[in-house]
């Protein structure tokens, strides 16, 4: 996601009160993800990570962006860059540098929030190289009435690749062969890249080391996620490079963490509803504990993303789409 002022998945998040210090308790949730923040790494500075793989920090470090976004440079000679990060001159420039006397031939993409995907069309101007992604930035389901385009405001929707990659598609450089791997749910285009030579996958925002993912409607959809976790957990990576922080070792047991966190967070609003029908801010109080008052917004969000798979599964009811502002009950 981006931060700041171009941020946060909307301005829902001035809809939610913050401050709220006192929960209802739920089930006994989870720190149970083995989080790693130690990461140090200077901004705008090159370092090899894995045999052909390098990676160099954007400066742009927020909440939702950990310490900043990684740029992976990938192969020697003839390089393939992953991400160019924010539409930041200074980031292009220490890109551009890193890569003095080699040829940029690839600019792969991971999905088009704005701390990821608008570097592509400088980049590409300077090098010539081909852009690959999954696609356009878009919603993840049609927009319910009422929901407008600001929702979208950490969507890059100038982005457009030179070349659109279908799941399972191969990539193959003068060193270095990916197969892109469809893993929708924090974005609906979102892509990660096997790097076949070293066996490693990146990651992009769909798998981090130091946090979940925001999943966020109408960008997000809770059961894209929740497939494209199950997907990665029976790939035989071991090691994940993602988006925003250190690489994940143990990558399939770390997913298997991801998944059941959300079973977790999924049985705590099924248990605050068996009490009676609520809202998302209701469903929030009760839910998260303790949460970061800045991260209120993004909550309801989540939450709303739970509810629509909930209610596509038939378990939990609303009336009309599921929204924002709904009041929600268990069906039946
Ligand atoms: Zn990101």
């Amino acid at each position: 996601m981006t931060t700041g002022t171009a941020t946060e998945p909307n301005s829902l998040i001035r809809a939610f009160r913050p401050g709220v210090t006192r929960f209802e308790l739920p089930i006994p949730m989870p720190d149970d993800i083995p989080f790693d923040k130690t990461f140090d790494l200077a901004p705008e500075t090159v370092e090899e990570v894995a045999p052909g793989l390098r990676r160099i920090l954007a400066n742009n470090p927020g909440p939702f962006t950990f310490k900043g976004t990684l740029t992976y440079l990938v192969g020697r000679g003839e390089v393939a860059v992953i991400d160019p990060g924010p539409d930041d001159p200074r980031h292009l420039v220490a890109v551009l540098d890193a890569v003095r006397g080699e040829t940029v031939t690839h600019i792969l993409v991971t999905h088009t929030h704005r701390d990821h995907s608008p570097g592509a069309a400088r980049l590409k101007a300077e090098t010539g190289a081909t852009v690959y992604a999954e696609g356009a930035h878009r919603p993840a389901r049609p927009l319910h009435t009422g929901e407008t385009a600001r929702l979208d405001a950490g969507g890059d929707q100038a982005f457009r690749p030179d070349v659109t990659l279908a799941d399972g598609a191969t990539v193959r450089g003068n060193g270095f062969t990916f197969e892109a791997v469809a893993t929708p749910g924090h974005t609906a285009n979102h892509m990660a890249y096997a790097f076949k030579e070293a066996g490693v996958l990146l990651s992009g925002d769909h798998v981090m080391g130091w946090s979940t993912t925001i999943v966020a409607p109408p960008d997000g959809a809770m059961s894209d996620y929740m497939a494209s976790l199950a997907k990665l957990a029976r790939r035989p990576e071991t090691v994940y490079f993602p988006g925003h922080g250190g690489a994940i070792r143990e990558a399939p047991r770390f997913v298997e963490y991801l998944i059941r966190h959300r079973h977790g967070r999924e049985a705590s609003i099924l248990h605050r509803l068996e009490k009676g029908p609520a809202d998302i801010p209701t469903i929030v109080r009760a839910v998260y504990i303790g949460l970061d008052a800045r991260l209120i917004g993004a909550a309801g969000l989540s939450v709303l993303a739970h509810l629509e798979d909930l209610v596509a599964r038939g378990v939990v009811a609303t009336e009309g789409p599921p929204a924002i502002a709904g009041t929600y009950r268990l069906a039946g």
